[in-house]
């Protein structure tokens, strides 16, 4: 039996900003598939390698598909999204910007590369590199203010994490009626760190399962694949959010576990990885990631669903 898949095109509705004000282009119950197609986080304005700075609309970046009002999400509950397929365009665009990211204030001028994809690889100069295809935007609406596409946070947004990419499972904290869930900012490839501000950026197409889960609270985005399951965390800095992944992570597996934080702490310091998302956003973005085998020894569910 073939599962229906909804299809929601890009011309349907982007956000730039994740809002609980947007008004939904979509309504879908729990376990309904989504494909969604997405514009680059340039909104497709960089064809060419002529295109100048001053051509672009800085108004238009990081476009999210969306918003999706998910039927019988409250606030308080968790967005469970199932990332089943990405499908990319066969063009992508990667720049460098002055200003911008880790080598910013060595850069003269912006600058533009086109990289083809071709059987499974991003072309470039030479390079033959592997595709890392990944979700740089994905997220609910925030509580309170909304937040732009560009800055990661409680709700998702922009995490540029190179763990949300196919067969991922994300859960979010949902914070208004219906959720409303959008992602955009796809990349054909892109290293822990995001160091030039962008990723191979590309359009394309994302297929995800949705579900709301009842009765579990999260205060940060969570990620589970499949020998995995990551605390992800942004924050004004990087210390920060290192900080955060890690005592939300610690926090929550001594409460499931009964085991004090002192052992929780020795058991994460001897066995999870504590990751870098991006540098080069407003807030930074981290993760703690636990081997699943850890959990299933200390028989416990992080969310119990
Ligand atoms: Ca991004
Ligand atoms: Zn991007």
């Amino acid at each position: 039996m073939t599962k229906e898949i909804t299809k929601l095109s890009k011309e349907k509705g982007i956000i730039y900003e994740f809002n609980k004000e947007n008004t939904p282009i979509e309504r879908v119950t729990p376990g309904t598939t989504v494909a969604i197609e997405t514009y680059d986080c340039f909104e497709d304005q960089i064809q060419s390698e002529d295109t100048v700075i001053d051509k672009i609309d800085w108004n238009r970046i990081n476009p999210a598909t969306g918003p999706i009002y998910i039927e019988g999400a409250e606030p308080g509950d968790i967005l469970k999204v199932k990332i089943e397929k990405i499908d990319i365009n066969d063009q992508g665009v990667m720049a460098v910007v002055p200003e911008l990211g880790v080598m910013g204030d060595s850069l003269e001028k912006m600058e533009a590369k086109i990289m083809k994809i071709k059987d499974d690889k991003v072309l470039f100069n030479g390079v033959e590199a592997p595709l890392t295809k990944m979700i740089g935007v994905i997220g609910v609406a925030p509580e309170g203010e909304g937040v732009n596409c560009g800055t990661p946070g409680a709700h998702g947004g922009n995490m540029d994490t190179t763990l949300v990419k196919e067969g991922a499972t994300l859960y979010f904290p949902v914070a208004t009626e219906g959720a409303l869930f959008a992602l955009g900012d796809l990349h054909a490839a892109m290293g822990d760190g995001e160091g030039s501000g962008s990723g191979v950026e590309i359009a394309g197409e994302v297929t995800v399962t949705f579900d709301v889960i009842k009765g579990e609270k999260i205060e940060q985005p969570m990620l589970e694949n499949k020998d995995s399951f990551s605390q992800i965390a942004s924050a004004e800095t990087l210390d920060e959010a290192t900080k955060m992944a890690t005592t939300l992570m610690i926090e929550r597996i001594a409460e499931k576990s009964g085991r004090p934080i002192s052992e929780v702490t020795m058991l994460m310091s001897m066995n999870a990885q504590l990751e870098v998302g991006q540098v080069v956003n407003p807030l930074k973005t981290a993760r703690l990631v636990v081997p699943k085998w850890l959990l299933k020894q200390l028989d416990i569910n992080l969310i119990e669903q």
